[in-house]
């Protein structure tokens, strides 16, 4: 930031946390440069490696220290970042503007299990995975297991509105938090959800999730749990459509059951999903899509055959489709995962197979299903290498009813195969509607051309979201990357969240640019 004097800043710093838990050494700021943005990658491909570094990281360990901390931003009118484990993929704790990068990971404690209530207090800094086997040690779950479970903070779940895989029994991180306490950019402590989700009037807590580091600094939440599953039983069904898989799934929902998991897979995906489990294996151990990152000795020759398929996207999707529907012909392959206490797991398991069969699902046994368990965190930490190999991957989540849902896949789908090689599946399902996670793979050979295509399979991907009554996102959140596209999301409501945000952050020094909100004026 210029005119930012970081000695200074750290000096100031120093006197609410101490010398130890403030850093300005250059390696510090540049780790804390950027999250997982993708569109990050393609600068560091090139060298750029901290484009927007912070001028300060500090480590606070309590709420007053990070009041003491907001404060003294607003009276130096310095930018304040909060900062959970860095796994955002939209840029959203990248400080733009510099400023300070608040880094809660110091405060991690669990302040309480409440096996009565089953309520679980703990601070925003507190790993997932660290979270998690806290509770299954007292025999209990949050339910909420991102594919990031291993390197995101609870802080950064509920500032993005994070989803597990297993939401559609357990519900979004929204619909688990009854409160969290938080620091407003006004420097003041607030306490939401005193009383559990039983409250009076308005719903504080639900305005500061999601508000990714624009309004507040969360510092602990309390989160509704439950006693962990003693029984899975998991089954693989497959569709000869997509259509015919979502309509089985809408209607087991509009049941009333509530699988843990149920994921329907476009064609291509299927066949990806469904290959044996060594090549699997192989395929994601070197990239997410196969062969993007081969062996040395055939990288050269590789590189350039999957380069130029990429450059020609339009021509690669028709002609896998063609493969996928005529040729390979696996069908659309749906995952289906019941959980719970016996013997009410196995009667709803056997409740919703037969649902799904009498849908028109082909019983392809529980192999698929235990399968997909086995590795439901191993698919998503390839992507350098993919970027090494000279091409780039990213995943867009979007969301709608069940109505528009097909106009939604279509939409997108088309509005993304311009510029890259895609595939898709369905998750996250609720009686209402049902998510689309669309994974795409891009090339271009130098940053320039890469970003200039990146930009314009977003705008294209986005617009097709918004006309075709979708959401811009389902649980990546917004940051940066899907900021322009949140006045066509709220409409009217955009000033709802100016005001909020005047009241808030007066200064407007909390994650500024991000959410599609104001930029940032320096005086
Ligand atoms: C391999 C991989 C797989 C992923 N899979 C999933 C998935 O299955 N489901 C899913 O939902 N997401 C997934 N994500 C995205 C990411 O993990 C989530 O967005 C997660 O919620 C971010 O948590 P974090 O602690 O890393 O937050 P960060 O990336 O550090 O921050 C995210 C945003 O929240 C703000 N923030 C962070 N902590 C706080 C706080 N305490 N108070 C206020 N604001 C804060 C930041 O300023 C930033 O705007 C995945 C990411 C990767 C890289």
């Amino acid at each position: 930031l210029p005119g930012v004097d970081r000695d200074a800043l750290r000096g100031a710093l120093s006197g609410i946390v101490g010398e130890g838990r403030v850093s300005t050494r250059e390696a510090d700021l540049r780790t804390y440069a950027r999250d997982m943005w993708p569109r990050l990658l393609l600068a560091v491909r090139e060298g750029a490696v901290a484009e927007h570094p912070p001028d300060a990281v500090v480590w606070p360990e309590t709420a007053e220290e990070v009041a003491a901390i907001v404060r003294l931003a607003r009276s130096r009118h310095v930018p304040v970042v909060p900062y959970g484990a860095g796994s955002g993929v939209c840029g959203g704790a990248m400080p733009l503007h510099g400023g300070i990068t608040v880094d809660l990971k110091r405060m991690d404690r669990i302040l309480d299990i409440d096996d009565r209530d089953l309520v679980v207090e703990a601070e925003c800094g507190i790993n997932g995975e660290r979270l998690e086997r806290a509770l299954a040690a007292k025999g209990l779950t949050l339910g909420h297991f991102p594919s990031s479970i291993y390197c995101s903070t609870l802080g950064g779940w509920l500032a993005a509105r994070s989803g597990g895989q297993m939401s559609t029994r357990y519900g979004k991180i929204e619909d688990m938090v009854l409160g969290v306490t938080a620091v407003t950019g006004r420097g003041d402590i607030l306490t939401t959800g005193r009383h559990g989700r039983v409250q009076a009037g308005p719903d504080w807590t639900q305005l500061l999730v999601g508000s990714e580091g624009t309004l507040a600094v969360l510092t602990s939440g309390r989160l509704r749990v439950r006693r962990a599953p003693a029984a899975r039983h998991f089954r693989g069904f497959s569709f000869a459509r997509i259509p015919a898989g979502l309509e089985a799934i809408r209607r087991v929902l509009q049941r009333g059951l509530r699988p843990a998991v149920i994921r329907l897979y476009d064609e291509f995906d299927s066949w990806m999903a469904l290959r044996p489990h060594d090549k699997a294996k192989e395929a994601h151990a070197s990239g997410a899509l196969p062969g993007l990152a081969p062996p040395a000795s055939k990288k050269g020759l590789l590189r350039g055959l999957i380069g130029g398929a990429l450059d020609r996207p339009r021509a690669l999707n028709a002609l896998v489709e063609l493969g996928a529907q005529k040729l390979l012909r696996p069908g659309c392959l749906l995952i289906v995962g019941v959980e719970g206490a016996e013997p009410r797991a196995r009667v709803e398991a056997d409740v919703v197979f037969g649902e799904l069969e009498r849908a028109g699902g082909k019983d392809l046994g529980e192999g698929p299903g235990k399968d997909w368990f086995a590795r439901r965190y191993s698919v998503s930490y390839n992507m350098s290498k993919v970027f090494e190999s000279g091409a780039f991957v990213d995943t867009m989540e979007v969301a709608s009813t069940w109505e528009r849902l097909m106009d939604l896949y279509e939409g997108v789908r088309a509005a993304l195969q311009r510029h890259a090689f895609v595939m898709a599946h369905f998750s996250h399902a609720y009686s209402e509607g049902c998510s689309i996670y669309f994974t795409f793979a891009g090339h271009a050979p130098t940053r320039h051309t890469a970003e200039a295509k990146y930009d314009a399979l977003w705008r294209d991907g986005m617009l097709a979201a918004t006309r075709a009554g979708g959401t811009i996102s389902h649980h990546h959140g917004v940051g940066l990357l899907k900021g322009p596209y949140m006045a066509e999301e709220h409409r009217e409501s955009m000033a709802l969240l100016h005001a909020l945000k005047q009241t808030l952050d007066p200064d407007g020094i909390m994650n500024p640019g991000k959410l599609g909100m104001s930029t940032w004026t320096a005086t």
